[in-house]
Protein backbone atom coordinates (compact mmCIF):
# COMPACT_ATOMS: atom_id res chain seq x y z
CA UNK A 1 0.00 0.00 0.00
CA UNK A 2 1.54 3.69 -0.75
CA UNK A 3 1.99 5.50 2.12
CA UNK A 4 3.43 8.81 1.56
CA UNK A 5 5.33 8.77 4.83
CA UNK A 6 7.21 5.52 4.02
CA UNK A 7 10.75 5.69 5.63
CA UNK A 8 10.02 8.90 7.17
CA UNK A 9 8.35 9.72 10.74
CA UNK A 10 4.65 10.14 10.38
CA UNK A 11 3.62 13.52 11.32
CA UNK A 12 1.99 14.20 14.53
CA UNK A 13 -1.23 15.64 15.37
CA UNK A 14 0.13 19.25 15.52
CA UNK A 15 -0.04 19.37 11.43
CA UNK A 16 0.14 23.22 11.78
CA UNK A 17 3.44 23.42 12.71
CA UNK A 18 4.73 20.54 11.96
CA UNK A 19 4.72 20.17 8.71
CA UNK A 20 6.75 22.27 5.97
CA UNK A 21 6.97 21.71 1.94
CA UNK A 22 10.23 20.17 1.99
CA UNK A 23 10.18 20.36 -2.37
CA UNK A 24 12.18 23.57 -2.74
CA UNK A 25 9.79 25.16 -4.85
CA UNK A 26 8.37 28.49 -4.79
CA UNK A 27 4.97 27.42 -6.37
CA UNK A 28 2.07 27.68 -4.53
CA UNK A 29 0.44 24.35 -4.11
CA UNK A 30 -3.25 24.53 -5.46
CA UNK A 31 -6.31 22.35 -3.79
CA UNK A 32 -9.73 22.15 -5.49
CA UNK A 33 -12.58 21.75 -3.15
CA UNK A 34 -15.74 19.93 -4.49
CA UNK A 35 -18.43 21.06 -2.42
CA UNK A 36 -18.85 24.42 -0.52
CA UNK A 37 -21.27 22.88 2.85
CA UNK A 38 -19.63 22.99 6.11
CA UNK A 39 -17.08 20.14 5.68
CA UNK A 40 -15.61 22.36 2.86
CA UNK A 41 -15.04 24.91 4.16
CA UNK A 42 -13.94 23.76 7.16
CA UNK A 43 -11.32 21.79 4.97
CA UNK A 44 -10.60 25.22 3.36
CA UNK A 45 -10.07 26.98 6.40
CA UNK A 46 -7.80 24.63 7.74
CA UNK A 47 -5.44 24.72 4.44
CA UNK A 48 -5.44 28.18 4.78
CA UNK A 49 -4.56 28.19 8.68
CA UNK A 50 -1.28 25.92 8.11
CA UNK A 51 -0.56 28.78 4.74
CA UNK A 52 -0.72 31.12 7.06
CA UNK A 53 1.83 29.88 9.68
CA UNK A 54 4.16 26.95 9.06
CA UNK A 55 2.63 25.29 6.79
CA UNK A 56 2.85 25.27 2.58
CA UNK A 57 1.92 27.88 0.66
CA UNK A 58 -1.57 26.80 -0.02
CA UNK A 59 -4.27 28.69 -2.47
CA UNK A 60 -8.26 26.95 -2.77
CA UNK A 61 -10.32 26.93 -5.45
CA UNK A 62 -13.95 25.83 -4.02
CA UNK A 63 -16.52 24.87 -6.55
CA UNK A 64 -20.14 24.08 -6.03
CA UNK A 65 -23.04 23.04 -8.45
CA UNK A 66 -25.15 25.91 -6.76
CA UNK A 67 -24.91 29.15 -7.97
CA UNK A 68 -24.45 29.38 -3.54
CA UNK A 69 -22.46 28.57 -0.97
CA UNK A 70 -22.41 26.55 2.21
CA UNK A 71 -24.42 23.52 1.64
CA UNK A 72 -26.74 22.25 4.34
CA UNK A 73 -26.70 25.36 6.10
CA UNK A 74 -28.40 27.35 3.65
CA UNK A 75 -30.31 24.43 2.15
CA UNK A 76 -30.64 21.85 4.78
CA UNK A 77 -30.80 23.37 8.14
CA UNK A 78 -34.42 24.35 8.88
CA UNK A 79 -35.59 27.72 8.23
CA UNK A 80 -36.38 28.37 12.12
CA UNK A 81 -32.50 27.68 13.69
CA UNK A 82 -31.03 30.78 12.59
CA UNK A 83 -29.04 30.37 14.90
CA UNK A 84 -27.64 27.30 13.59
CA UNK A 85 -27.14 29.09 10.02
CA UNK A 86 -25.46 31.61 11.39
CA UNK A 87 -22.44 29.19 11.45
CA UNK A 88 -22.44 30.66 8.32
CA UNK A 89 -20.56 33.87 9.47
CA UNK A 90 -17.38 31.74 10.03
CA UNK A 91 -17.30 30.42 5.94
CA UNK A 92 -17.91 34.21 4.68
CA UNK A 93 -14.64 34.70 7.05
CA UNK A 94 -13.17 31.90 5.27
CA UNK A 95 -14.15 32.78 1.84
CA UNK A 96 -12.53 36.74 2.07
CA UNK A 97 -9.38 35.10 2.95
CA UNK A 98 -6.50 35.98 0.70
CA UNK A 99 -5.58 32.69 -1.27
CA UNK A 100 -9.37 31.35 -1.46
CA UNK A 101 -11.92 32.25 -4.80
CA UNK A 102 -15.38 30.10 -4.97
CA UNK A 103 -16.95 29.45 -8.11
CA UNK A 104 -20.84 28.39 -7.98
CA UNK A 105 -22.25 26.96 -10.90
CA UNK A 106 -19.80 24.58 -11.77
CA UNK A 107 -20.44 20.91 -11.95
CA UNK A 108 -18.16 17.74 -11.61
CA UNK A 109 -19.21 15.33 -14.17
CA UNK A 110 -18.01 13.00 -16.81
CA UNK A 111 -18.81 15.10 -20.26
CA UNK A 112 -16.30 17.97 -20.82
CA UNK A 113 -19.09 18.81 -23.30
CA UNK A 114 -21.74 19.85 -21.32
CA UNK A 115 -21.91 23.40 -20.33
CA UNK A 116 -21.05 23.56 -16.53
CA UNK A 117 -19.33 20.43 -16.48
CA UNK A 118 -15.70 20.01 -15.63
CA UNK A 119 -14.05 16.45 -15.10
CA UNK A 120 -11.71 14.82 -12.43
CA UNK A 121 -9.09 14.67 -14.99
CA UNK A 122 -9.36 18.56 -16.03
CA UNK A 123 -9.27 19.13 -12.38
CA UNK A 124 -5.85 16.39 -11.38
CA UNK A 125 -3.93 18.29 -14.50
CA UNK A 126 -4.82 21.65 -12.84
CA UNK A 127 -4.49 21.08 -9.02
CA UNK A 128 -2.55 19.25 -6.60
CA UNK A 129 -5.03 17.82 -4.76
CA UNK A 130 -9.20 17.59 -4.84
CA UNK A 131 -11.20 17.37 -1.98
CA UNK A 132 -14.62 15.75 -2.21
CA UNK A 133 -16.67 17.58 0.80
CA UNK A 134 -20.12 16.78 -1.62
CA UNK A 135 -22.33 15.46 1.51
CA UNK A 136 -24.96 12.90 1.01
CA UNK A 137 -26.82 14.55 -2.24
CA UNK A 138 -30.45 11.43 -1.86
CA UNK A 139 -32.35 9.86 0.27
CA UNK A 140 -32.23 6.25 1.82
CA UNK A 141 -34.95 4.31 0.56
CA UNK A 142 -38.16 2.71 2.37
CA UNK A 143 -38.71 -0.22 -0.21
CA UNK A 144 -42.43 -0.80 0.09
CA UNK A 145 -45.05 -0.96 -1.84
CA UNK A 146 -46.56 2.98 -2.43
CA UNK A 147 -43.38 4.58 -1.18
CA UNK A 148 -43.22 6.37 -5.07
CA UNK A 149 -46.63 7.49 -4.82
CA UNK A 150 -47.77 11.68 -5.30
CA UNK A 151 -47.85 12.57 -1.71
CA UNK A 152 -44.74 10.16 -0.21
CA UNK A 153 -41.87 12.99 0.07
CA UNK A 154 -38.16 11.87 0.80
CA UNK A 155 -36.95 14.46 3.38
CA UNK A 156 -34.30 15.62 1.16
CA UNK A 157 -36.72 16.96 -1.11
CA UNK A 158 -39.33 18.76 1.31
CA UNK A 159 -36.20 20.27 3.51
CA UNK A 160 -34.68 21.41 -0.24
CA UNK A 161 -38.04 23.36 -1.24
CA UNK A 162 -39.25 25.03 1.62
CA UNK A 163 -34.96 25.97 1.90
CA UNK A 164 -34.87 27.33 -1.99
CA UNK A 165 -32.94 24.75 -3.49
CA UNK A 166 -33.18 25.33 -6.94
CA UNK A 167 -34.16 22.49 -7.89
CA UNK A 168 -36.92 21.69 -5.70
CA UNK A 169 -38.86 24.87 -5.71
CA UNK A 170 -41.25 22.92 -8.14
CA UNK A 171 -42.04 19.94 -5.59
CA UNK A 172 -45.57 21.10 -4.20
CA UNK A 173 -46.44 18.91 -1.30
CA UNK A 174 -49.84 18.58 -0.82
CA UNK A 175 -50.40 20.43 2.04
CA UNK A 176 -54.20 20.21 2.34
CA UNK A 177 -54.07 17.04 4.30
CA UNK A 178 -55.09 17.27 8.04
CA UNK A 179 -52.49 14.63 9.23
CA UNK A 180 -49.19 14.43 7.82
CA UNK A 181 -46.97 11.48 8.77
CA UNK A 182 -42.98 11.24 9.21
CA UNK A 183 -40.84 8.25 9.17
CA UNK A 184 -38.07 8.25 10.75
CA UNK A 185 -36.99 9.00 14.78
CA UNK A 186 -33.69 11.75 14.00
CA UNK A 187 -33.39 15.28 14.17
CA UNK A 188 -34.45 15.81 10.34
CA UNK A 189 -38.18 14.43 11.04
CA UNK A 190 -38.48 16.81 14.00
CA UNK A 191 -37.19 19.90 11.40
CA UNK A 192 -39.95 18.84 8.84
CA UNK A 193 -42.58 18.08 11.55
CA UNK A 194 -42.23 21.32 13.00
CA UNK A 195 -41.60 23.42 9.58
CA UNK A 196 -45.37 21.90 8.79
CA UNK A 197 -47.20 23.07 12.02
CA UNK A 198 -45.36 26.73 13.03
CA UNK A 199 -47.61 29.12 13.11
CA UNK A 200 -47.67 31.96 10.65
CA UNK A 201 -45.94 34.45 12.86
CA UNK A 202 -42.92 32.51 13.20
CA UNK A 203 -42.55 31.16 9.84
CA UNK A 204 -42.92 34.60 8.85
CA UNK A 205 -39.96 35.44 10.36
CA UNK A 206 -37.34 32.91 9.21
CA UNK A 207 -35.45 32.77 5.87
CA UNK A 208 -37.70 30.38 4.48
CA UNK A 209 -38.18 30.17 0.32
CA UNK A 210 -41.11 32.18 -0.64
CA UNK A 211 -43.44 30.01 -2.58
CA UNK A 212 -42.79 27.53 0.47
CA UNK A 213 -44.04 30.39 2.61
CA UNK A 214 -46.76 30.73 1.42
CA UNK A 215 -47.85 26.94 1.28
CA UNK A 216 -47.24 26.30 4.44
CA UNK A 217 -48.70 29.65 5.70
CA UNK A 218 -51.91 28.18 3.80
CA UNK A 219 -51.74 24.78 4.96
CA UNK A 220 -54.44 22.38 6.51
CA UNK A 221 -52.22 20.48 8.31
CA UNK A 222 -53.09 20.70 12.37
CA UNK A 223 -51.31 17.12 13.08
CA UNK A 224 -47.71 15.86 12.74
CA UNK A 225 -47.10 11.99 13.35
CA UNK A 226 -43.78 10.85 14.30
CA UNK A 227 -43.25 7.13 13.73
CA UNK A 228 -40.23 5.73 15.42
CA UNK A 229 -39.32 1.89 13.90
CA UNK A 230 -37.48 1.69 17.40
CA UNK A 231 -38.49 2.81 21.01
CA UNK A 232 -37.69 6.40 22.28
CA UNK A 233 -34.23 5.20 23.94
CA UNK A 234 -33.06 4.12 20.49
CA UNK A 235 -34.08 7.41 18.77
CA UNK A 236 -31.62 9.77 17.34
CA UNK A 237 -32.99 13.57 18.61
CA UNK A 238 -31.17 15.86 20.20
CA UNK A 239 -31.73 17.66 23.17
CA UNK A 240 -31.85 21.15 22.22
CA UNK A 241 -34.39 19.45 19.45
CA UNK A 242 -36.65 17.92 21.63
CA UNK A 243 -36.55 20.13 24.46
CA UNK A 244 -37.58 23.40 22.13
CA UNK A 245 -40.52 21.72 20.80
CA UNK A 246 -42.50 22.77 24.61
CA UNK A 247 -41.62 26.51 23.67
CA UNK A 248 -43.28 26.60 20.04
CA UNK A 249 -46.39 28.25 19.86
CA UNK A 250 -49.85 26.67 19.75
CA UNK A 251 -48.34 23.67 19.52
CA UNK A 252 -49.51 20.59 21.86
CA UNK A 253 -47.06 17.56 21.88
CA UNK A 254 -48.36 13.90 22.70
CA UNK A 255 -46.26 11.05 24.21
CA UNK A 256 -48.05 7.91 24.83
CA UNK A 257 -47.14 7.54 28.94
CA UNK A 258 -46.64 3.64 27.98
CA UNK A 259 -44.61 4.10 25.65
CA UNK A 260 -42.35 6.47 27.58
CA UNK A 261 -42.57 5.07 31.29
CA UNK A 262 -41.93 6.64 34.66
CA UNK A 263 -38.62 5.92 35.67
CA UNK A 264 -37.27 5.31 32.14
CA UNK A 265 -34.86 8.16 32.35
CA UNK A 266 -33.36 6.25 35.61
CA UNK A 267 -31.11 3.80 33.66
CA UNK A 268 -27.45 4.92 34.83
CA UNK A 269 -26.53 2.53 31.86
CA UNK A 270 -27.48 5.06 29.03
CA UNK A 271 -25.48 7.59 27.72
CA UNK A 272 -26.20 11.18 29.02
CA UNK A 273 -28.02 12.63 26.57
CA UNK A 274 -30.41 10.08 26.10
CA UNK A 275 -30.96 9.89 29.96
CA UNK A 276 -32.27 14.06 29.01
CA UNK A 277 -34.06 13.10 25.95
CA UNK A 278 -36.25 9.88 27.64
CA UNK A 279 -36.69 13.23 30.74
CA UNK A 280 -37.98 15.52 27.88
CA UNK A 281 -40.07 13.21 26.36
CA UNK A 282 -41.50 11.60 29.83
CA UNK A 283 -42.45 15.18 30.32
CA UNK A 284 -44.31 15.90 27.45
CA UNK A 285 -46.24 12.13 28.44
CA UNK A 286 -46.83 13.70 31.81
CA UNK A 287 -48.52 16.76 31.23
CA UNK A 288 -50.53 15.91 28.15
CA UNK A 289 -50.36 18.04 25.18
CA UNK A 290 -51.76 22.15 25.46
CA UNK A 291 -55.49 21.56 25.19
CA UNK A 292 -55.81 24.91 23.59
CA UNK A 293 -53.13 24.39 20.96
CA UNK A 294 -54.61 24.29 17.57
CA UNK A 295 -51.29 21.88 16.25
CA UNK A 296 -50.41 18.49 17.65
CA UNK A 297 -46.97 16.49 17.32
CA UNK A 298 -47.74 13.12 18.12
CA UNK A 299 -44.50 10.78 18.99
CA UNK A 300 -45.48 6.63 17.89
CA UNK A 301 -42.75 4.49 18.63
CA UNK A 302 -41.80 1.25 17.58
CA UNK A 303 -43.64 1.47 14.68
CA UNK A 304 -41.89 0.98 10.93
CA UNK A 305 -44.38 1.87 7.53
CA UNK A 306 -45.32 -1.82 5.74
CA UNK A 307 -47.44 0.02 3.27
CA UNK A 308 -48.25 3.38 1.40
CA UNK A 309 -52.18 3.12 -0.02
CA UNK A 310 -54.02 5.24 -2.36
CA UNK A 311 -55.51 5.75 -5.32
CA UNK A 312 -53.31 7.65 -7.40
CA UNK A 313 -51.75 9.86 -4.48
CA UNK A 314 -51.00 9.00 -1.14
CA UNK A 315 -54.61 8.46 0.93
CA UNK A 316 -53.47 6.15 3.63
CA UNK A 317 -50.26 4.40 5.46
CA UNK A 318 -49.97 1.50 6.98
CA UNK A 319 -47.73 1.11 10.15
CA UNK A 320 -46.17 -2.66 11.44
CA UNK A 321 -46.11 -2.41 15.10
CA UNK A 322 -42.32 -3.83 16.53
CA UNK A 323 -41.30 -5.17 19.45
CA UNK A 324 -37.23 -5.11 20.16
CA UNK A 325 -35.06 -7.86 19.49
CA UNK A 326 -30.95 -7.03 20.72
CA UNK A 327 -28.78 -9.68 18.52
CA UNK A 328 -25.43 -11.21 18.82
CA UNK A 329 -23.74 -8.16 18.03
CA UNK A 330 -25.48 -6.15 20.51
CA UNK A 331 -27.82 -3.93 18.86
CA UNK A 332 -31.16 -3.96 19.17
CA UNK A 333 -33.84 -4.53 16.25
CA UNK A 334 -37.18 -3.47 15.83
CA UNK A 335 -38.69 -7.20 14.69
CA UNK A 336 -42.31 -6.99 13.54
CA UNK A 337 -45.29 -8.26 15.75
CA UNK A 338 -47.49 -8.63 12.74
CA UNK A 339 -49.98 -6.55 14.22
CA UNK A 340 -50.73 -3.30 11.58
CA UNK A 341 -52.11 0.11 12.34
CA UNK A 342 -54.01 2.07 9.54
CA UNK A 343 -53.82 6.16 9.40
CA UNK A 344 -55.53 8.33 7.06
CA UNK A 345 -53.02 10.87 5.34
CA UNK A 346 -52.45 13.05 2.32
CA UNK A 347 -48.87 13.38 2.81
CA UNK A 348 -46.10 10.91 3.88
CA UNK A 349 -42.64 12.41 4.88
CA UNK A 350 -39.35 9.93 4.84
CA UNK A 351 -37.21 11.00 7.31
CA UNK A 352 -35.03 8.12 7.07
CA UNK A 353 -31.62 9.31 6.48
CA UNK A 354 -29.81 10.57 3.60
CA UNK A 355 -27.20 8.59 1.16
CA UNK A 356 -24.14 9.99 -0.88
CA UNK A 357 -24.05 9.47 -4.40
CA UNK A 358 -21.10 8.14 -6.46
CA UNK A 359 -18.85 10.73 -8.52
CA UNK A 360 -17.52 10.19 -12.02
CA UNK A 361 -13.85 8.62 -11.68
CA UNK A 362 -14.17 8.31 -7.87
CA UNK A 363 -14.41 4.80 -5.93
CA UNK A 364 -17.49 4.22 -4.32
CA UNK A 365 -19.09 1.83 -2.08
CA UNK A 366 -22.24 0.93 -2.64
CA UNK A 367 -23.26 -0.51 0.86
CA UNK A 368 -22.69 2.44 3.22
CA UNK A 369 -22.95 5.36 0.00
CA UNK A 370 -19.47 6.80 0.73
CA UNK A 371 -15.89 7.34 -0.82
CA UNK A 372 -13.47 3.97 0.27
CA UNK A 373 -10.84 5.92 2.34
CA UNK A 374 -8.36 5.85 4.90
CA UNK A 375 -8.72 8.98 7.31
CA UNK A 376 -9.84 10.67 4.49
CA UNK A 377 -7.28 9.95 1.56
CA UNK A 378 -8.87 8.27 -0.84
CA UNK A 379 -4.81 6.87 -2.22
CA UNK A 380 -4.97 4.62 0.43
CA UNK A 381 -7.51 2.52 -1.02
CA UNK A 382 -7.00 2.84 -4.70
CA UNK A 383 -3.17 3.94 -6.57
CA UNK A 384 -4.91 5.82 -9.21
CA UNK A 385 -6.44 8.75 -6.80
CA UNK A 386 -3.60 9.37 -4.27
CA UNK A 387 -4.08 13.03 -5.33
CA UNK A 388 -8.03 12.94 -3.80
CA UNK A 389 -9.45 13.27 -0.81
CA UNK A 390 -13.05 13.43 1.03
CA UNK A 391 -14.25 14.87 4.10
CA UNK A 392 -17.85 15.27 5.76
CA UNK A 393 -20.33 13.11 4.81
CA UNK A 394 -19.53 11.20 1.87
CA UNK A 395 -16.47 10.12 4.02
CA UNK A 396 -18.44 8.97 7.20
CA UNK A 397 -21.87 8.55 5.85
CA UNK A 398 -24.87 10.97 6.96
CA UNK A 399 -24.22 11.38 10.57
CA UNK A 400 -23.67 14.28 12.96
CA UNK A 401 -24.08 17.71 13.46
CA UNK A 402 -22.63 20.67 11.65
CA UNK A 403 -19.19 21.24 13.88
CA UNK A 404 -18.29 17.58 13.52
CA UNK A 405 -17.16 18.42 10.30
CA UNK A 406 -14.77 20.47 11.63
CA UNK A 407 -12.69 17.55 13.13
CA UNK A 408 -13.31 15.40 10.38
CA UNK A 409 -11.97 18.07 8.15
CA UNK A 410 -8.77 18.65 9.69
CA UNK A 411 -8.31 15.05 9.91
CA UNK A 412 -8.08 14.92 6.48
CA UNK A 413 -6.07 18.40 6.19
CA UNK A 414 -3.21 16.93 8.51
CA UNK A 415 -2.96 14.52 5.87
CA UNK A 416 -3.52 16.19 2.41
CA UNK A 417 -0.86 18.77 3.60
CA UNK A 418 1.60 15.79 4.67
CA UNK A 419 1.39 14.31 1.13
CA UNK A 420 1.70 17.96 -0.50
CA UNK A 421 5.09 18.09 1.70
CA UNK A 422 5.86 15.12 -1.10
CA UNK A 423 5.08 16.41 -4.12
CA UNK A 424 5.84 19.37 -6.43
CA UNK A 425 3.43 21.48 -7.58
CA UNK A 426 1.65 20.84 -10.34
CA UNK A 427 2.05 23.51 -13.50
CA UNK A 428 -1.08 25.48 -12.10
CA UNK A 429 -2.14 27.62 -15.08
CA UNK A 430 -3.00 31.42 -14.26
CA UNK A 431 -5.82 31.88 -16.45
CA UNK A 432 -7.68 28.40 -14.66
CA UNK A 433 -10.17 31.40 -14.28
CA UNK A 434 -10.86 32.23 -17.81
CA UNK A 435 -10.70 28.21 -18.61
CA UNK A 436 -13.69 28.23 -16.21
CA UNK A 437 -15.79 31.00 -17.64
CA UNK A 438 -14.82 29.87 -21.02
CA UNK A 439 -16.51 26.11 -19.51
CA UNK A 440 -19.18 27.41 -17.32
CA UNK A 441 -20.80 30.10 -18.64
CA UNK A 442 -22.99 30.59 -15.76
CA UNK A 443 -20.01 30.96 -13.44
CA UNK A 444 -20.83 32.95 -10.02
CA UNK A 445 -17.94 34.43 -8.46
CA UNK A 446 -17.03 35.02 -4.96
CA UNK A 447 -18.15 38.32 -5.72
CA UNK A 448 -21.09 37.34 -7.28
CA UNK A 449 -22.04 35.16 -4.20
CA UNK A 450 -21.37 38.40 -2.51
CA UNK A 451 -24.00 40.33 -4.44
CA UNK A 452 -26.56 37.85 -4.35
CA UNK A 453 -26.42 37.63 -0.85
CA UNK A 454 -26.54 41.49 -0.11
CA UNK A 455 -29.75 41.53 -2.51
CA UNK A 456 -31.55 38.48 -0.71
CA UNK A 457 -30.47 40.65 3.16
CA UNK A 458 -31.79 43.72 1.67
CA UNK A 459 -35.06 42.06 0.51
CA UNK A 460 -35.49 40.13 3.92
CA UNK A 461 -35.10 43.87 6.07
CA UNK A 462 -38.32 45.13 5.07
CA UNK A 463 -40.31 42.13 6.47
CA UNK A 464 -37.55 41.73 9.57
CA UNK A 465 -36.29 38.63 7.91
CA UNK A 466 -32.86 37.34 7.80
CA UNK A 467 -33.36 36.99 4.03
CA UNK A 468 -35.18 36.45 1.24
CA UNK A 469 -33.96 33.90 -0.97
CA UNK A 470 -33.83 33.81 -4.63
CA UNK A 471 -34.34 30.54 -5.97
CA UNK A 472 -34.31 31.05 -9.60
CA UNK A 473 -31.36 30.09 -11.95
CA UNK A 474 -31.74 32.87 -14.15
CA UNK A 475 -32.00 35.50 -11.56
CA UNK A 476 -29.81 34.27 -9.57
CA UNK A 477 -27.29 35.00 -12.39
CA UNK A 478 -28.96 38.71 -13.27
CA UNK A 479 -28.37 38.77 -9.63
CA UNK A 480 -24.66 38.22 -9.47
CA UNK A 481 -23.95 40.53 -12.11
CA UNK A 482 -25.43 43.60 -10.98
P1 LIG B 1 -30.74 9.92 11.55
O1 LIG B 1 -30.41 10.67 12.77
O2 LIG B 1 -29.86 8.81 11.13
O3 LIG B 1 -32.24 9.37 11.73
C1 LIG B 1 -32.81 8.50 10.79
C2 LIG B 1 -34.02 7.83 11.42
O4 LIG B 1 -34.63 7.04 10.40
C3 LIG B 1 -33.67 6.88 12.56
O5 LIG B 1 -34.65 6.99 13.55
C4 LIG B 1 -33.73 5.51 11.89
O6 LIG B 1 -34.10 4.47 12.76
C5 LIG B 1 -34.87 5.74 10.92
N1 LIG B 1 -34.89 4.77 9.84
C6 LIG B 1 -33.88 4.41 9.02
N2 LIG B 1 -34.31 3.49 8.13
C7 LIG B 1 -35.61 3.27 8.41
C8 LIG B 1 -36.60 2.44 7.84
N3 LIG B 1 -36.33 1.65 6.80
N4 LIG B 1 -37.83 2.46 8.38
C9 LIG B 1 -38.13 3.25 9.42
N5 LIG B 1 -37.23 4.08 10.01
C10 LIG B 1 -35.99 4.07 9.49
O7 LIG B 1 -30.80 10.84 10.26
P2 LIG B 1 -31.40 12.30 9.99
O8 LIG B 1 -32.53 12.63 10.87
O9 LIG B 1 -31.58 12.33 8.51
O10 LIG B 1 -30.20 13.26 10.37
C11 LIG B 1 -28.93 13.15 9.71
C12 LIG B 1 -27.87 13.82 10.56
O11 LIG B 1 -28.06 15.23 10.54
C13 LIG B 1 -27.93 13.40 12.02
O12 LIG B 1 -26.66 13.25 12.53
C14 LIG B 1 -28.66 14.55 12.68
O13 LIG B 1 -28.38 14.72 14.05
C15 LIG B 1 -28.14 15.72 11.85
N6 LIG B 1 -29.09 16.84 11.93
C16 LIG B 1 -28.90 17.72 12.95
C17 LIG B 1 -29.80 18.76 13.11
C18 LIG B 1 -29.61 19.72 14.24
O14 LIG B 1 -28.58 19.69 14.89
N7 LIG B 1 -30.58 20.56 14.52
C19 LIG B 1 -30.90 18.88 12.26
C20 LIG B 1 -31.06 17.96 11.23
C21 LIG B 1 -30.14 16.94 11.09
P3 LIG B 1 -32.99 3.47 13.37
O15 LIG B 1 -32.30 4.23 14.45
O16 LIG B 1 -33.79 2.33 13.86
O17 LIG B 1 -32.06 3.12 12.24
Amino acid sequence: MWRPWAGRVRPAAGWATMIRVENHTTRPHHVAIVGSGPSGFYAAAALLDAAASEGPDVRVDMFDRLATPWGLVRAGVAPDHPKIKSVSAQYDKTARREGFRFFGHVHLGDDPAEPGVVTRDELLERYDAIVYAVGSQTERRLGIPGEDLPGSIASVDFVGWYNGHPDYVDLAPPLDTERVVVIGAGNVALDVARMVLLTEADLRATDTADHALDALVGSGVREALICGRRGPVQASFTTTELRELADIDDLGVVVDPEQVPAGIADDDTLAKGTRRNLEILRGFAESGPDPDARQRMEFRFYRSPVEIRGDGKVEEIVLGVNRLETDDSGRTRAVDTGERETIPTGLVLRAVGYRGLALPGVPFDEDTGTVPHTEGRIGEHSDDHRREYVVGWIKRGPTGIIGTNKKDANETVRHLLADLAEQTPVEHPDDVEDWLRDRCPDLVDQTGWEAIDAHERGRGEPGGRPRVKVVDRDELIKVSRP
